[in-house]
């Protein structure tokens, strides 16, 4: 593949709302490193506080970057000393740039490595997916085995944070409830299917999402703004509670009421970003008596989350195709923003190579 000089690429240079597409040179591997040719970068959630540079950005970001966390592409050439890859092999990158050498690097924890640098956040890395070519350290491509079309290779990342959550409960045979049908939660539906859940219950506002929940496999959706959720869930359960909650909305208000909902012996799994604190009304009979398990997690297990995405997807056993609402070039990141903040759409995928 012939790698050109010069190449487009969105960045944040200065503390202010906003990208700018501006020409940049195409950057060179060094030791362990490859170029990507990148084919699709997909547009997360948290992408937003990026891009307004807010304070929940000023904590997880630095600048200068460029964004995107969720990128795939095809490696175009290779630093000194990489062996496990070469030029032609198609790749989705892990954005936890783990540092391999603190306690839990030590114990194979890369996804909550103590000193993370994060790519598309300016961690320790100024590359991110916005991009046509982008320099990764080998160790975190992610090589793909399947057949998997751009489209599903860039959605491994997120969908990979909702197979950790549900991986990390047991749901085969079990109800599960799931707070939240963004893209993640809409994820966590089709994965707790996948893996065997009995019932997936869907809980949002907005009817175009609990459309698409339906469409990801939901056996029943509950819009909270007109529902009650406890009684629905009581009459659903036969007043036992839900077994299992994976908790993707980020809505404090549902997060703290979800422990009601929960049966004896329930787990939850949280994956939302909370925008207030954790607080249960009822400690003794929603927490402390009802011997429930909580647990939580940081992105995707390296690599076997990916390798277990992929095969789902691969085998067809979970369908992205509904969870992508706009397929844009990345010349028109602005208008892909605005539709991302005002609601209006779900997943965005740009192409930065138009
Ligand atoms: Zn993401
Ligand atoms: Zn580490």
């Amino acid at each position: 593949m012939s790698v050109p000089s010069q190449m487009k690429c969105l960045v944040k240079e200065t503390e202010k709302e906003g990208y700018d597409l501006v020409t940049r040179p195409v950057p060179k591997a060094g030791p362990g490193d490859v170029i990507i040719k990148i084919d699709k970068v997909s547009i997360c959630g948290s992408d937003i506080n990026l891009w307004k540079w807010n304070d929940v950005a000023k904590v997880i970001a630095t600048i200068p970057f460029i964004p995107g966390h969720e990128a795939t592409g095809v490696v175009a050439a290779a630093g000194e000393g990489v062996t496990e890859l070469r030029a032609g092999q198609r790749v989705a990158v892990e954005n936890h740039f783990y540092c391999g050498s603190c306690y839990l690097c030590k114990e194979a924890r890369g996804d909550i490595c103590q000193r993370m640098d994060q790519y598309g956040h300016g961690r320790g890395t100024d590359q991110g997916g916005c991009c046509q070519f982008s320099r990764v350290p080998a160790r975190f491509c992610y090589a793909l085995t399947r057949d998997l079309t751009p489209d599903q290779a860039v959605l491994l990342e997120p969908m990979g944070v909702a197979h950790n959550a549900v991986d990390s409960i047991d749901v085969k045979g079990e109800d599960v409830l799931v707070l939240g049908c963004g893209p993640v939660g809409l994820f966590a539906v089709a994965v707790a299917r996948a893996l065997g859940a009995r019932a997936v219950y869907g809980v949002d506002v907005s009817p175009a999402r609990l459309e698409l929940a339906k469409q990801m496999g939901a056996t029943r959706v509950i819009n909270s703004a007109k529902e009650d959720i406890m009684s629905t869930l009581m009459s659903l359960t036969d007043n036992n509670g839900v077994g299992r909650i994976v908790e993707a909305s980020g809505a404090a208000t549902l997060l703290n009421q979800s422990f009601s909902w929960l049966r004896k012996g329930g787990q939850m799994v949280l994956i939302g970003i909370p925008k207030g604190p954790l607080h249960v009304e009822n400690v003794l009979t929603d927490v402390v008596f009802k011997s429930l398990t909580l647990k939580t997690v940081h992105g995707r297990r390296i690599f076997h989350t990916w390798q277990e995405c992929e095969r789902l997807l691969a085998d067809g056993l979970v369908d992205a195709a509904p969870v992508i609402s706009h397929r844009l070039p990345m010349s028109q990141f602005e208008h892909a923003f605005h539709e991302l903040i005002n609601g209006a759409a779900c997943k965005i995928i740009l192409d930065p190579q138009n």
